[in-house]
């Protein structure tokens, strides 16, 4: 069952192969199994988990059950979850418990998925190795001296293990695709305002997008028609139609149009990375793509602008946590000056500081122009760059991440090399583009990662691309052993 997606899963369930009930206790078990050693989850919430597989059941067996009901699922601990603890991986937040489900969650809910826990996340999701958590690390399943990307390293180390078929996550400047590729699994960030943010815990709301970690493309298709739609709670949601993703998972490849970015295969890019990445290509041009280099001149400047403009964003996003309102609060404060500093200083971790420090900065009277401004001008010069090479190709392919995952402790003490990380990820953030990462292959026995970035809008269109690759590849079936395999769940009981 390792290699099963959530589309098989759910088959099972349809056919009473096995009951939700039975398939949550083997999940469950897996976690338990794996959750010493990985860390990939922050909150197991067992109990609450089989009374959510009992009700699947009773809804599968009277035949009112959807695409999702019974399946097991893990919130990104961003999530508000009504109950539950919603940590967002900080100290600040350690006791926190919402009074309401965000809008994804409650969407997930309505379909009967089964929320098995939180996964472990880089503290307020800054961070791209899971190291900043408050939690400690997660580990790569594939190697555990390696990170496993971030800051959705939980969600991904779990679907990579197998301990849930699919985990939701944010991507802010590659949040989910960068830990996708690290850990071997599908990633999506759809486009800027297709999925609600009512509810996710705000890191730089300009470029805050969520979405999902799954085995396939199919499964996130599957997934997506779950989240995706209007929210009038979410100021920045767009009411456009949602269209039927898995009917638009069969478009042609034929004809298909593919751009392979000039700035993506430069200096700093793994010559073995970028070889699967260069193979991946190869298989849609076997299925009739045509393929053609465009240049987008303006991307190199992505990783200057955009940490000028998620630290200014954060900055003010932050300022609710100051013990008052919200977070956690010093012990026997003087005053009330001393209360908020005091509760700041014990509540965040070092790089969230490092970010509200940089962000007050460029926000400040005296730098506003220099920072700020002229990055929302570069900003708006990237857009135009990709709304021109759209003109010209249906899809943009290239690396994920320049390298595959790094060691443990490797770049924590360099917050440049940490960043440069993103290099390939953040220019769809900057231009709210929806975009994946899919696995490619190995290198030096860690998996690869291929990205795919599509025109605001056109998640059908990208996820077809992906799912064509991956009928024609098993990469994306690989796991890693030693998680998931000794804990099968029964295929003789059947459904009650
Ligand atoms: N790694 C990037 C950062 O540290 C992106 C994080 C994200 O997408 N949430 O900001």
């Amino acid at each position: 069952m390792a290699d099963q997606t959530l589309a098989s899963l759910a088959a099972g369930l349809k056919a009473r192969k096995y009951s939700s009930v039975e398939l949550t206790k083997a999940f469950l078990g897996r976690i338990e199994h794996a959750q010493p050693a990985l860390n990939a989850l922050v909150t197991v919430t067992a109990e609450s988990a089989l009374a959510a597989a009992a009700a699947a059941d009773v809804r599968i067996a009277a035949g009112t059950a959807g695409p999702l009901t019974g399946v097991p699922i893990i919130h990104k601990d961003i999530f508000c979850t009504s109950g539950v603890r919603t940590t967002c991986a900080s100290k600040m937040l350690s006791n926190f418990i919402s009074p309401y489900d965000a809008t994804l969650v409650g969407k997930y809910k309505d379909a009967g998925t089964v929320m098995l826990g939180k996964a472990n996340m880089d503290e307020f999701a800054m961070g791209s190795s899971n190291e900043t958590s408050f939690f400690g690390a997660v580990k790569n399943p594939w190697d555990l001296a390696k990170v496993p990307g971030g800051s959705s390293g939980g969600s991904a180390a779990a679907v990579a293990a197998r301990l849930a078929p699919l985990a939701t996550a944010t991507d802010t400047g590659g949040s989910i695709r960068q830990p996708a590729a690290l850990c071997g699994v599908t990633g999506l960030k759809p486009t800027y305002g297709r999925v609600s943010r009512y509810g996710m815990i705000a890191f730089a709301s300009s470029l805050d997008q969520a979405g999902v970690i799954t085995v396939s493309a199919e499964d996130a298709a599957l997934t997506l028609q779950a989240m995706a739609g209007f929210d009038p709670r979410d100021s920045t949601s767009v009411d456009v139609p949602v269209p039927d993703y898995a009917a638009e998972l069969q478009q042609p490849m034929r004809g298909l149009r593919i751009g392979i970015l000039t700035e993506f295969f430069g200096e700093g890019l793994d010559p073995a990375v970028e070889q699967a990445v260069r193979d991946s290509l190869a298989v849609w041009q076997k299925l009739g793509a045509t393929i053609q280099e465009v240049s987008l001149p303006n991307l190199p400047l992505s990783v200057p602008t955009y940490y000028v403009v998620a630290p200014a964003e954060c900055s003010s996003n932050l300022a609710r946590f100051d013990g008052v309102r919200f977070g956690h609060r010093c012990e026997d404060p003087k005053d009330l000056l001393d209360l908020y500093k005091r509760s700041r200083a014990e509540g965040f971790g070092s790089e969230v500081k490092r970010r509200i420090m940089t962000g007050t900065y460029v926000l400040s009277a005296g730098y506003y122009d220099a920072y700020y401004l002229k990055a929302q001008r570069v900003r708006a010069l990237i857009n135009q760059d990709f709304r021109r090479a759209f003109g010209e190709v249906d899809l943009l392919v290239g690396p994920t991440t320049p390298t595959v995952a790094f060691g443990l402790g490797d770049k924590t003490s360099d917050p440049i090399t940490m960043y440069l990380n993103d290099i390939y990820t953040i220019g769809a953030n900057l231009a709210g583009l929806p975009a994946m990462s899919i696995p490619c292959g190995f290198a030096a026995g860690l998996p690869v990662g291929v990205q795919l970035i599509g025109p605001h809008f056109a998640e059908g269109r990208m996820l077809a691309a992906a799912h064509a690759y991956q009928r024609e590849t098993d990469w994306h079936l690989r796991a890693p052993s030693g998680w998931a395999a000794d804990f099968e769940p029964s295929t003789t009981g059947g459904a009650a």
